[in-house]
């Protein structure tokens, strides 16, 4: 191996790890220390090798009389090491782990933690956590306890990932720790420390990671989750701030006989939550104070319309409007969906979206590349409405005259991307839409800035969807089932694949086409099944769904970070496997990809799980078919981090704090309000909060 070799090899180490470190979420050595354990082993019991019981979890430290690899009868190689302590000697054992016989030296004084055994008569370790004490601290009296970092104390134990342990991530937070400790500055006004009695920040960073005891762990915690919600929420109260000096922006006349005209066009009359969220956002468009507002609704409550509706007030205002979607799939369906609507009231609907694919509605496509792909500004004579992906955040998209920002699935989309687009116009009005049902104390918190419109019914003659959960013996009886529904009602169904890690992984796409294989060759050879995944190529998904939605095939096999709004009315059965690893919310989600037409359909929960709380908390999937409703019973069986869960994001938005600890969100609210207005008095704080702006969280 030359030099060179050596370089490159350690560059692929180095690369090797952080790749695993992004899927903990974790880039910076602040996001090391902001890695919180989730639990801690206790091995705070010292004892002296004589005084060991069986039984009991301990620490015990002493010289390393010798250690071996020997093999057993049946060819496996186990360690095996003598350590003795001024009492007595332990045997210890260790499981095919031959390196130890290197990083564990003859003579070195050790401390090792774990379960001590009979085995015979004897007293002795398996497996145990070990760790070479130097001989500083060799001779260890309690106060040299802190010095530790897996055994002997209290060890915090993290979520981990392939090829990440515990231990390791240990010694990168404690090397961390002792390098840059005296740059954890405390940065909350004092008086809210002393109010409320809390750790100063370093030593709760400290604490959360090595505590002295559990009740510094709580400490820690408690301290440390204020401050989550704490900065989360001055941040959007700065940005409410901020709002409110981006004035003026237009009013807008509402024309309200052409409005309805428009509605009544509709093949089907608005709901009544449909209508009040419209006259809320015509409200506000009708204001020169710009329109912040959110608009929430379950998957199928039919936000797009009520979006098309403020976009016709734009345009019969003579203002153009843009909506970005985070996906093309649902950029093309709302551009369908749109021009649809708006074409026939001599609306210039375009689409721009990541794969060159340009459209305006009545343009020749040479013609609408040459609008949508030029240096120029998009002139209002050309266009009126532009959807897209975030292709439209491009330097090269400049719009005559913006008036109205459209965000869809906005929890996709950064702070900066909503920016961005905003500035595209002069204070242009902004909706942003989600089918994230998020409960009200926590919408309050985290997007305190925002008026909210809740569309908080289904379309009527929508049915609803059966749900039933399908125990592992009866899963042959419900393909069987599935079959005939196919072949009877001539529908079509989705089947749903679990995700194996947080973030779509090749590992998941490669279990999903293995199951994908099984299904087609094993479980349903005589009908036509494609498969989905996030990995595709945006023009091959496009092209999959046209297939689905042509009735060329009867069963998509998706993973489910596959497409959240796709409409495909013809579906009426979906199966979402090892549905126990989702929240309800998000099952709920994926179930709305059915119903959406008016036959009767159906969501079959699969799952292995034999735990008695995970099959109480997908049964409630059968009774409760609101999501808002469901995302709150989420919250009481298993806290916050779970119902907003993984899916969309890849990680968990909340590091620490609990959107379920309503006092604590009362207390953030009141310290917060307290403090807003001389927040100039505090720079680190102010500091602080510019880097919560910038990362934005948001609940899933
Ligand atoms: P969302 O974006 O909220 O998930 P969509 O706007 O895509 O929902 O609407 C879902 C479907 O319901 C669309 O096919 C739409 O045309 C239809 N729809 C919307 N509003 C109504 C209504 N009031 N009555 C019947 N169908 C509706
Ligand atoms: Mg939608």
């Amino acid at each position: 191996m030359n030099l060179k070799d050596k370089i490159s090899n350690a560059e692929r180490i180095l690369k090797m790890y952080w790749s695993r470190l992004e899927k903990l979420g974790i880039y910076t050595f602040e996001d090391f220390l902001f890695h919180i354990p989730f639990r801690y082993e206790d091995y705070s019991l010292i004892s002296k090798i004589s005084r060991v019981q069986p039984g009991e979890t301990v620490t015990i430290q002493g010289e390393v009389l010798e250690i071996k690899t020997q093999y057993t009868k049946r060819g496996k190689r186990i360690q095996r090491a003598k350590i003795q302590d001024d009492t007595a000697v332990l045997d210890v054992i260790w499981f095919n782990q031959p390196y130890l016989t290197r990083t564990i030296p003859q003579n070195s004084n050790i401390s090792l933690s774990g379960k001590a055994e009979l085995n015979g008569q004897k007293i002795i370790m398996q497996s145990p956590e070990y760790e070479i004490l130097t001989p500083n601290n060799a001779e260890q009296n309690a106060e040299q306890r802190g010095k530790t970092i897996h055994t002997g104390r209290l060890v915090p134990i993290y979520p981990e990932t392939h090829g990440i342990s515990s231990k390791w991530l240990r010694r990168q937070v404690h090397r961390i720790l002792t390098e840059h400790k005296n740059k954890l500055d405390e940065y909350l006004p004092y008086s809210i420390i002393e109010k409320n009695n809390f750790l100063e920040f370093k030593e709760a960073i400290e604490q959360i990671h090595f505590p002295k005891s559990i009740e510094y762990a709580l400490k820690a915690r408690q301290r440390l989750s204020f401050d989550e919600l704490f900065l989360l929420h001055l941040a959007s109260l700065s940005r409410k701030n901020q709002w409110k000096q981006s004035f003026p922006g237009f009013a807008f006349s509402v024309y309200e006989d052409k409005a309805k005209d428009f509605v009544n066009k509709f093949p089907f009359t608005l709901t009544i939550s449909q209508k009040r969220a419209t006259e809320e956002i015509l409200n506000d468009l009708a204001s020169d104070k710009p329109m912040n507002r959110l608009l929430e609704g379950d998957v199928g409550s039919g936000k797009t319309v009520v979006s098309a509706i403020a976009m016709y007030v734009a345009f019969l205002n003579g203002f153009q409007s843009t909506l970005m979607a985070p996906t093309e799939i649902l950029a093309n369906q709302h551009y369908n969906t749109i021009s649809n609507l708006l074409a026939p009231f001599g609306v210039k609907v375009g689409l721009k979206t990541g794969s060159s694919k340009y459209r305006v509605s009545s343009i020749k496509k040479k013609k609408a590349k040459n609008i949508l792909n030029t240096k120029y500004i998009i002139h209002n004579t050309d266009l009126d409405i532009l959807i897209g992906t975030h292709a439209i955040l491009s330097e090269k998209v400049k719009f005559d005259k913006l008036g109205l920002v459209i965000i869809d699935e906005q929890q996709r989309f950064g702070v900066e991307q909503r920016s961005i687009i905003r500035q595209k116009g002069k204070n242009p009005h902004l909706l942003t839409m989600t089918a994230t049902p998020i409960p009200r104390t926590v919408a309050l918190t985290i997007y305190g800035d925002l008026d909210l419109s809740y569309l908080d019914e289904m379309p009527i003659g929508r049915k609803k969807i059966k749900t039933w959960l399908v125990p592992t013996e009866k899963r042959g009886a419900a393909y069987k089932w599935i079959e005939t529904q196919i072949k009877q009602t001539d529908s079509q169904a989705f089947i749903i694949c679990p995700f194996i890690e947080e973030s779509e992984s090749m590992n998941t796409v490669k279990a999903a086409k293995k199951e994908y294989e099984r299904l087609k060759k094993e479980v349903f050879p005589h009908l036509r099944l494609g498969m989905l995944h996030g990995k595709m190529k945006a023009k091959e998904k496009e092209e999959m769904l046209t297939t689905f939605r042509d009735k060329k095939m009867d069963i998509l096999v998706a993973t489910p970070v596959v497409e959240v709004g796709i409409d495909i009315p013809n579906s009426t059965i979906i199966i979402i496997e090892a549905s126990e690893r989702f929240g309800l919310a998000q099952l709920h989600q994926l179930r709305g990809r059915v119903g959406r037409g008016d036959k009767q359909s159906y969501c079959l929960l699969f799952t292995q799980s034999e735990s008695e709380l995970a099959k109480k908390r997908l049964k409630s999937m059968e009774t409760v078919h609101n999501g808002a409703a469901l995302a709150e019973l989420d919250l009481q069986l298993r806290g916050a981090g779970d119902v907003y869960g993984t899916l969309q994001h890849g990680k968990k938005q909340l590091k620490i704090a609990s959107f379920s600890d309503f006092n604590l969100l009362e207390k953030v609210k009141k310290e917060a309000k307290n403090i807003f207005p001389e927040l100039e008095k505090h720079p680190l704080l102010l500091e602080k909060l510019q880097s919560v702006s910038i990362k934005q969280v948001s609940p899933d």
